[in-house]
C-alpha cells in the first residue's frame, strides 16, 4: 500500500452514500462543471489556497479573512488508519466505506489501491460517480465496488454540455456495461429546477434507465444550496441563479413518474 492521493474531506458517520453507517471520503478533482456543482472547492485536482470567511458573513473579522487550503496530499494508510476506526458501526448497520468527490474516477490508482485495502480488511465499498471516467478504469474497479451510486443529470446531449462542460455519450456507455455485467448500481438524479429538474429530462431519463436489466433503483436527490454557501465562502464564481429546493409535495411527482415506470425510489441521500 504505497499509493497517495488527494483528497478535501473525510467524514464519518455518514446516512446519505449508500446504506448504514458509512465513511466518505472525497476525493479532489472533477471532470465535470456542473453549474450547480455542491462542491464546488472539489473541482480542481490539486489543492489549492482558498480565501475564507470574507464574503460568508457581514461580521466576518479580520482573523476570518484567512486561506484555507482545500485537499491534501494522504497515503492509503492514512486514508485506512481513519477508516477501520469505525469497523464495528459498519458492521452493526451494514454499512462501508463510499469514495466521492469530486470525481474518484479521476485518481483511478489511488481509488484501485483503497478499494483493494478495503476488500482486504471485509469492507463493503461504495463509489459515487459522475460515470465520466474510461471504460477500462471501470472495468478495474468494477470487482472491488459493492455498489455504484452513479449519477445521471441531463439526457440532451447538448443542454448537458452547457451545464457541465461535458458531452454525456460516454456516461452513458459507462452505466450501460454496468448494467450488463449486473452491477450493483443506484442511478442518483440531483434535481436542478428547470435544469434537470424538467418533466421532460425526467421522462428521457426512466426512457433511458428502462431497458438496463438491474438498475431498478433510483435516488432523487432536491436542490442542495450547500453549493451556493460554499462559493460564497471560497468566493468561487458561480454561474446560474440561485434555486429553491423542492418541497416533499413537490417532489411526489416526480417520485410518481419514475415509480410508474417500475423504478423503487428514495428521496434525498
Ligand atoms: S459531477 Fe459533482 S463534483 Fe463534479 S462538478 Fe458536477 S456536481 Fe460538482
Amino acid at each position: 500500500m504505497s499509493a497517495s492521493g488527494i483528497i478535501f474531506d473525510l467524514r464519518k458517520y455518514c446516512i446519505h452514500d449508500g446504506p448504514g453507517i458509512r465513511t466518505t471520503v472525497f476525493f479532489k478533482g472533477c471532470p465535470l462543471d456542473c453549474w450547480w456543482c455542491h462542491n464546488p472547492e472539489s473541482r480542481h485536482s490539486l489543492p489549492e489556497a482558498m480565501p475564507v470567511g470574507s464574503q460568508a458573513s457581514n461580521r466576518a473579522s479580520d482573523q476570518d479573512r484567512r486561506a484555507a487550503t482545500i485537499g491534501c496530499v494522504v497515503s492509503v494508510e492514512h486514508v485506512m488508519a481513519q477508516i477501520v476506526q469505525d469497523e464495528i458501526f459498519y458492521d452493526q448497520s451494514g454499512g462501508g466505506v463510499t469514495f466521492s468527490g469530486g470525481e474518484p474516477m479521476m485518481q483511478i490508482d489511488f481509488l484501485m489501491a483503497l478499494l483493494a485495502a478495503c476488500r482486504n480488511c471485509g469492507l463493503r465499498t461504495a463509489i459515487d460517480t459522475c460515470g465520466y471516467a474510461l471504460e477500462e478504469d471501470f472495468d478495474r474497479v468494477y470487482n472491488l465496488v459493492d455498489l455504484f451510486l452513479f449519477d445521471l443529470k441531463i439526457m440532451d446531449p447538448a443542454l448537458h454540455l452547457e451545464f457541465t462542460g461535458v458531452t454525456n455519450e460516454l456516461i452513458h456507455s459507462n452505466l450501460a456495461m454496468l448494467a450488463s455485467r449486473g452491477g450493483n448500481v443506484t442511478v442518483r438524479v440531483p434535481m436542478i429546477p428547470d435544469i434537470t429538474d424538467t418533466r421532460e429530462n425526467l421522462e428521457a431519463i426512466c426512457s433511458f434507465l428502462e431497458p438496463l436489466a438491474n438498475v431498478r433503483r433510483v435516488g432523487l436527490l432536491p436542490y442542495n444550496k450547500l453549493g451556493e454557501d460554499k462559493s460564497l465562502r471560497y468566493q468561487l464564481p458561480r454561474r446560474g441563479r440561485r434555486w429553491e429546493t423542492q418541497s416533499p409535495e413537490e417532489i411526489s411527482w416526480r417520485k410518481g413518474l419514475f415509480e410508474s415506470h417500475g423504478f423503487s425510489v428514495t428521496v434525498g441521500g
